[in-house]
């Protein structure tokens, strides 16, 4: 409560009024404040009056009895003033409107009985400080106490005329009962109007409290709702996943087994078309020839396929094995370039072999069968994609990695192609639309080979510019 810019009076005042610290509701603590500040005004008269009294002598300005009705009255003011600063208001107002009710009735008995000599005895103008108790109960009690009090006031008006016939019903009813009547009616309507305005707060607290527990509620609902789906869900999914590799296993054994049940027939037809090509097997015409070399090619090329299946499969049941060896990088290099070097010759490219940096001393640990696997077929790629210039193929080293490139002139891929080239079975409609060859796995088998062998590859390419792809392979794996 501590303000600044106040007067020290100011302060001293505020400390006097300040409830105890247990008074924890702040509507409690602003009631007792005001209940003390009306305390002390009256309190600080009635001491003046005693101390007036005590430096002028009896009767001077404050006769006898006023003093021993003020002296009397004072422990009543002292007592509620105690009970307001621990919160017990209500109390403190009872006691202050009981004691200030007794007092003017005994200050106005008194100056009728002539034990004061400073009023007229039939003066009845004591009694208009009635008003104070009701205005007193109208700040703190409820309505019907106030009329109650207001009530007992003013019919205790009208008896003091019954008891002591000096004073007149027209003295009291033109002064002290118009008065506090008036004063009564004043105080009750504001009574009235401050409890319907807390009526109201009240209605609409509660309003807004049983709204908050709806949607609470409704969230609780909501959420409880939500928590059953997403059970249900997920119960769903674990089951569409467990279906899902179920069949993915069951895929890659049917392709396994399948793809090992065409190679073997494959194999004898290429064997013996070989046989017969070779005329091991009797004299040919020159038109069985040309055949027998489509049946030758086509059935590579089948079984080039069907090897991709069956690699792709392995990988998949997780059954491919790892077979390192330490080998030479540029021999490596050299045994593709030889192996690519007659299909870049029948399309007219030029093959490029770079050893780099690596020079012939660059050896690296891992699966030689694998590495030679993946550039076969990006340099095979190269040359598929492309019909003028040539192909590139190098290698550097790279960290604890080689990095090998295979770089082309060709058609290059789209961009938004390039993010999907490695999906299984993707393939690019070429610049050209022409149908593609192959089986769009080929890609998909050299990424996963190279995270087996701890690398990865990478594409870049501008259409109609060419292509790069960059393969990463651990030097130093198994
Ligand atoms: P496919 O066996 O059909 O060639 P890949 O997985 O090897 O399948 O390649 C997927 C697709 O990526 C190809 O169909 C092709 O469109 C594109 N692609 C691969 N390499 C190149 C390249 N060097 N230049 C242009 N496009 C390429």
């Amino acid at each position: 409560m501590e303000g600044t810019g106040r007067s020290p009076i100011r302060r001293l005042l505020d400390g006097v009024v300040e409830p105890a610290a247990s008074v924890r509701r702040p509507e409690d603590r602003s009631t007792a404040r005001l209940i003390a500040s009306m305390i002390i005004g009256p309190a600080a008269l009635a001491v003046a009056a005693l101390a007036a009294w005590a430096l002028t002598g009896p009767g001077a300005v404050i006769a006898n009895v006023e003093v021993v009705v003020i002296g009397a009255a004072l422990p009543f003011f002292a007592a509620a003033f105690m009970l307001c600063r621990r919160g017990r208001n209500r109390m403190a107002v009872w006691i202050l409107v009981v004691a200030s009710s007794c007092t003017v009735f005994a200050l106005q008995v008194s100056a009728l009985l002539g034990y004061n000599p400073l009023y007229k005895p039939h003066d009845a103008v004591v009694l208009v400080f009635l008003v104070v108790p009701v205005v007193l109960a109208g700040t703190v009690l409820s309505r019907r106490e106030t009329v109650l009090i207001a009530v007992a006031e003013v019919a205790a008006i009208l008896l003091v005329p019954i008891a002591m016939p000096v004073v007149t019903y027209e003295l009291l009813v033109g002064g002290p009962v118009l008065l506090v009547t008036v004063v009564s009616i004043l105080t009750v309507s504001f009574s009235a109007y401050r409890e319907r305005i807390e009526h109201l707060r009240r209605a609409e607290l509660v309003a807004e409290i049983a709204e908050r527990r709806t949607a609470e509620m409704e969230l609780g609902r909501h959420r409880d709702e939500l928590e059953v789906l997403v059970r249900e869900r997920t119960v769903g999914l674990e089951r569409a996943m467990d279906e899902l590799l179920e069949a993915n296993e069951a895929k890659s054994r049917f392709l396994a087994n399948m793809s090992h049940e065409l190679r073997t027939p494959l194999n004898s037809i290429i064997g013996f078309t070989g046989v017969m090509r070779q005329r091991l097997a009797g004299p040919l015409t020159e038109e069985q020839s040309r055949q027998l070399g489509m049946v030758d090619r086509s059935s590579r090329h089948l079984l080039g396929l069907i090897n991709q299946l069956l690699d792709l499969a392995r990988i998949e049941a997780g059954a491919e094995t790892f077979d390192p060896e330490t080998f030479a990088v540029a021999d490596l290099l050299d045994e593709v370039g030889d192996v690519i070097g007659p299909l870049a010759d029948v399309k007219g490219l030029s093959i490029t072999v770079d050893h780099g940096p690596l020079g012939d001393h660059g050896y690296i640990t891992s699966d030689r069968g694998k590495v030679r696997q993946i550039l076969l077929n990006l340099t095979g790629n190269a040359v598929k994609f492309t019909e003028r210039g040539g192909v590139t193929l190098a290698a550097t080293p790279y960290g604890d990695l080689v990095l090998f490139t295979v770089s082309d002139s060709g058609i290059g891929i789209p961009d938004d192609e390039i993010a999907h080239i490695f999906d299984e079975y993707r393939q690019v409609i070429g610049a050209e639309g022409g149908k593609p060859i192959g089986t769009g796995l080929g890609l998909t088998v050299s990424r996963r080979l190279a995270v087996l062998l701890g690398g990865d590859i990478e594409v870049e390419s501008e259409v109609g510019v060419g292509s790069r792809f960059l393969v990463t392979v651990a030097t130093k794996c198994g």
